[in-house]
């Protein structure tokens, strides 16, 4: 039994102009997993697999006949700092499918489980990104481009978050100092030419973001708030306006044809945390470097090499990734090993081998160096990190300079 009839979905066929492409174009498909309409996705209802629950498998049954299915990592899934094994879901997530241009109707379910939802595809039926969101109201004129020009093939967008409308000259200078400090990151550094990046002005009624330890409560843009105890770096919006605020961010990300959104919170206090396709952090004095390491997650795939935390082990991995692995016999970067000695402790500067701890759990998962930047902030990404985001890039068409 389907406990919820349907999935909402809202078609976003338009850019900057929001016109509708020529008949050929697949269809971009924003599925807004528990869009407000419809709220089918809470908490209660979070995966009863872990393992299944993170992947989610969709079918399009064109009424042309055309068939398109494909799997996507469960866009709700939350990873934050510390807690990336804590099985977190967000209500909503979003996820961007290609789709024949076509009518006809999409389901979605967990991977080699149940149903999730299903609904009805209509690409004749063009939404503006204006019916989305209420850019009246706390959107401040358009995108305007922070860094690099048209050539460029990788986009972000940044938005405030907790800047009043008078803090917004603040949040220039600090989405800048974050945007340079990235441009100079070990890694990023070769490849930002390739990469252009937008702003948003969006104004906030308060100053801060709501902190429910400390009874703060503000009315700010995306509604974000720290978490409660461990959690309290996981700085996101809150249960009751997630819908709305990754509407708002989905649709102006989507005028830029941002890869990443990247949300500034106007607080000093060390966060970070990514949720789909987008990544909070706080304006602190190591936003820059976590900003490089989420980028990691969301751009290239990579796991958390770190195990300070304690939690429940991911055995077997949910997926592959290109910087951890659950066994010493099927290691990803095989061809970078620079050791026979598996598992590895040799603690010789630059050795690739396979050292036990990732993903916050200290055994069964191995990562291949002793540090990187997935496992500390202030650290260049390791050899088999660097190489899925220099593969990044390339595919992506940016060469290395
Ligand atoms: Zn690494």
């Amino acid at each position: 039994m389907r406990i919820f009839p349907f999935l909402t979905a809202l078609l976003l066929v338009c850019c900057t102009t929001g016109e509708a492409p020529p008949a050929d174009v697949p269809a971009r498909i924003d599925l807004l997993v528990g869009a407000r309409a419809v709220r089918f996705l809470g908490p209660s209802t979070a995966p009863t697999s872990s393992v299944h629950g993170r992947l989610l498998a969709w079918e399009f049954h064109a009424t042309s006949g055309t068939e398109a299915h494909g799997t996507i990592a469960d866009p709700r899934r939350i990873e934050a700092e510390g807690v990336d094994d804590a099985e977190l879901y967000a209500p909503t997530g979003v996820v961007t499918l290609d789709l024949p241009a076509s009518s006809g109707e999409i389901v979605v379910r967990f991977a080699g489980g149940a149903e999730i939802g299903r609904a009805l595809v209509d690409p004749s039926a063009v939404h503006s990104d204006d019916e989305l969101i209420d850019l009246s109201r706390d959107f401040v004129g358009r995108p305007r481009r922070l860094a690099g020009d048209a050539t460029a093939r990788v986009s972000f967008l940044v938005v405030p978050e907790g800047y009043t409308e008078a803090e917004l000259p603040a949040f220039h200078d600090h989405a800048r100092r974050l945007i340079a400090g990235l441009a100079k990151t070990d890694g990023y550094d070769h490849f930002f030419h390739g990469i252009s990046v937008w702003m948003q002005d969006v104004k906030s009624h308060d100053s801060g973001i709501t902190d429910p330890e400390h009874g703060v409560v503000k009315n700010t843009a995306f509604g974000v708030s720290f978490g409660k105890g461990a959690l309290r770096r996981a700085i996101s919006p809150a249960a009751d306006v997630q819908d709305a605020s990754f509407a708002a961010m989905t649709a102006i990300a989507r005028r830029v044809r941002a890869d990443a959104t990247i949300v500034l919170v106007n607080v000093r206090e060390h966060a970070g945390m990514r949720v789909g396709q987008s990544v909070f952090v706080s304006n602190s004095d190591t936003s820059v470097l976590t900003i490089g390491h989420e980028l990691g997650h969301l751009l290239f795939g990579l796991a958390d090499e770190y195990t300070e935390h304690a939690g429940p082990c991911e055995i077997p991995l949910d997926r592959p990734r290109p910087n951890v692995a659950d066994s010493l016999d099927a290691l990803p970067w095989k061809d970078l090993l620079t050791t026979h000695e598996l598992p590895t402790t040799s603690t010789t500067p630059g050795t690739v081998g396979a050292f036990e701890g990732a993903k916050a759990c200290e055994h069964g998962l191995w990562r291949p160096q002793l540090d990187c930047k997935m496992r500390s902030l202030g650290v260049p990404f390791c050899k088999v990190c660097r190489r899925a985001l220099e593969t990044f890039f390339r595919d992506r068409g940016v060469v290395a300079r």
